[in-house]
C-alpha cells in the first residue's frame, strides 16, 4: 500500500467521484487525510482508507489486556490483544465498574476481556457488559494461589479464600497464548 498524504491526487474527476476522506478540486480527487487509496471501480468512487494508529482499538473491538490499576468506580487496562491480534503499543483503556455489584470486579494483574465502547477526550472507554466479557485470569487476593470458579464466585485452591470477580464465560480458558 502506498501512503497518500493530504492533497495528494488519487484519481481523475472524469473517472471517479470524490468519496470518503477525499475532496474534488475541480480537476482531481484528492485526499483529505493520511491513508491509502481505496478505489471502488464498480461505483466509480475514490475513497481513502485512513491510516490507523497502530494498536489503537475502535469502538466495537474486543480487547484482552492486563489490569494496571483499580480505582473506586473504574479500572485501567493495558491492552495486549485487539480482536485476537497481539499489539505491543501498550495502549490503555478504562472500564467503568459503576453498575457491577461484585466485591472485587477485578484486581491489578488480572487478565480481562472487554469491548471498546468509545473514545472520549483522548481516553479509550471499554465495557464488560456481556457474559463473554470480564476476568479471564486472576489469582487469590490473600495468597496468590490459583482459583477455581464455583457458580458465580471463585475459590482459592490453596487457602480456600472465597471471593468475587466479574468473570467472563471464558474464565480459565483463554483463547490466546499466555501473556508475557
Ligand atoms: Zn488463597
Amino acid at each position: 500500500m502506498t501512503l497518500v498524504l493530504p492533497g495528494d491526487r488519487i484519481a481523475s474527476i472524469e473517472e471517479y467521484e470524490a468519496g470518503r476522506d477525499t475532496f474534488d478540486d475541480g480537476d482531481a480527487v484528492r485526499s483529505l487525510v493520511v491513508g491509502s487509496r481505496d478505489i471502488d471501480p464498480s461505483n466509480r468512487v475514490a475513497n481513502i482508507e485512513r491510516s490507523k494508529k497502530i494498536g489503537v482499538p475502535d469502538p466495537g473491538d474486543i480487547i484482552v489486556g492486563t489490569v494496571a490499576a483499580v480505582m473506586s468506580v473504574m479500572f485501567a487496562v493495558t491492552i495486549q490483544y485487539v480482536n485476537g491480534k497481539r499489539t505491543k503499543s501498550s495502549v490503555e483503556c478504562i472500564c467503568s465498574t459503576r453498575n457491577i455489584r461484585k466485591k472485587n470486579v477485578t484486581l491489578v494483574n488480572d487478565v480481562v476481556e472487554l469491548r471498546i465502547v468509545s473514545h472520549l477526550n483522548g481516553t479509550i472507554h471499554a465495557a464488560m457488559d456481556d457474559p463473554s466479557l470480564g476476568v479471564i485470569l486472576t489469582r487469590c487476593v490473600k495468597c496468590g494461589g490459583s482459583v477455581v470458579p464455583v457458580r458465580d464466585i471463585i475459590k482459592c485452591i490453596e487457602c480456600s479464600w472465597i471471593d468475587e470477580r466479574k468473570l467472563s464465560r471464558k474464565f480459565g480458558k483463554p483463547d490466546f497464548p499466555v501473556l508475557g
